[in-house]
């Protein structure tokens, strides 16, 4: 299968060419050309994500010289559980996408963003992956590359803008690994790595990036929606529905992929914090970016999600697009309320992100067949939950072994030519 620019669907790349790429030449983003359809035949005995995954991905490895590797880069990349968790007290289940190395669901679209890299890969030279983070990308990156021959990452992230256990899974990895502190916001930080590709002061080095907009990262997302259909499928006989946590809709947009090949996937909703572009333009049919503005679920701070260029792109008419997702935004207000509840009321204990789609499911959408799509770990977000819920939350191993490492960091001014200072240390 080809994919094509959202842009120009004369540009034509196979899956190697697109995650090479990132974005498209005329800025578009990657889209399949044509789409697989799948029944839930095709998946009729199989048990495990890697199998799900190896299903589902076949086609968009066509045609490309990742094809042979199929079987490994998805062992590779869904090596760790992502169980869905019945919670009958609460009339739904729980997706939880938080079993890998850094917590949050990023570590799925990284792991496989980097097992597929290493394999296209084939200069005698570093590749260097510069990445901006606000938070859980920057970490999901770095441990997905870390030790990677041929790789080293950058990560810049803001000072004092990432919560104190983010910070230590971006600071903690050494080797080829490098994490820069910026004197800035995350604006800045997106806004240095822009600039350094295809500026001359850093011609001769190659660099790459791991910006979620890669459909690298996107495209292994839509194989836990698969798989979570199919399972809740044979225990109701039911399709499923997802509410999910969004922000740059990366994770959303995989799940109406898996629903439009073909998977038991009901109703799609959006649970954004209070940056509210997205309800409100499912509302009022007009799109109005804005600038983000800070919440307790800060993964999903945006204000201009770049992957509803993706959305609009399969559902080009406002009506129909209107039929396929809503949208609903939660405050502050509305996490503390819902994090405090469930954990008095049921012992459940969940990440701000998560917060905003139990919320939804328990004040806007009553449905027996919600899966509530569990982004992050709470014990990453310990400084806004203990105080809460009046208690520690456990560490789950994984955070705790990073958590144990010594860290290191270079601090940056939020200027360009600091960045290739830094860049340039050796
Ligand atoms: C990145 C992130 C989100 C938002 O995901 P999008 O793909 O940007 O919509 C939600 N929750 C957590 C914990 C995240 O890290």
């Amino acid at each position: 299968m080809k994919l094509i620019s959202t842009r120009d669907p004369s540009h034509q790349v196979t899956l190697g060419q697109a995650i090479v790429n990132g974005l498209a030449p005329d800025g578009g983003l990657y889209v399949p050309q044509v789409w697989p359809h799948f029944t839930r035949a095709d998946f009729a005995r199989v048990e495990t994500l890697p199998e799900v995954a190896r299903i589902l991905l076949e086609p968009f490895f066509e045609h490309d010289r990742l094809r042979g590797s199929l079987p490994e880069i998805c062992a590779e990349s869904f090596s760790f559980p992502i169980p869905l968790r019945p919670l009958p007290a609460k009339h739904c289940a729980v997706l939880e996408l938080f079993h890998g190395p850094t917590a949050a669901f990023k570590d799925v679209g990284a792991r496989f963003l980097a097992a597929t890299l290493q394999r296209l890969e084939n200069e005698a030279s570093t590749l260097t992956i510069l990445v901006a983070t606000s938070g859980d990308t920057g970490g999901a990156v770095a441990a997905a590359f870390h030790n990677r021959p041929g790789f080293e990452v950058v990560v810049l992230y803001p000072r004092g803008m990432v919560s104190p256990r983010q910070k230590q899974q971006l600071t903690c990895w050494g080797d080829n690994v490098l994490a820069v502190e910026v004197h800035g916001t995350f604006d800045d930080c997106q806004r240095m790595v822009k600039q350094a590709f295809g500026d001359p002061a850093l011609a001769g080095r190659r660099l790459s990036s791991a910006n979620s907009i890669n459909i690298g990262r996107l495209l292994p997302q839509a194989v836990y929606y698969a798989a979570a259909a199919l399972w809740h499928w044979r225990e109701t006989s039911q399709p499923a529905s997802f509410v999910v946590p969004t922000g740059n809709l990366g994770n959303a947009v995989a799940a109406v992929w898996a629903r439009h090949m073909g998977l038991p996937i009901d109703a799609i909703r959006l649970a954004t914090n209070a940056n509210r572009v997205i309800p409100d333009f499912l509302h009022s049919g007009s799109w109005q970016p804005a600038s983000s503005i800070a919440t307790l679920a800060s993964a999903m701070d945006v204000g201009n999600p770049s992957n509803m260029e993706r959305l609009r792109f399969l559902y080009p008419q406002f009506d129909n697009l209107r039929s396929q997702v809503s949208g609903f935004t939660i405050n502050d207000d509305q996490i503390r309320e819902q994090i405090v509840n469930d954990h008095s009321k049921y012992q459940e204990i969940w990440c701000p992100h998560t917060a905003t789609a139990m919320y939804v499911h328990d004040h806007h959408a009553a449905d027996r067949n919600n899966v509530i799509v569990a982004t992050a770990h709470p014990a990453k977000f310990e400084t806004i939950i203990e105080p809460l819920i009046g208690e520690a939350v456990t560490v789950p191993p994984a955070l705790a072994a990073l958590l144990d490492k010594p860290n290191a960091f270079v601090e940056c001014r939020a200027d360009f030519e600091n960045l290739v200072r830094v860049l340039r240390r050796d």
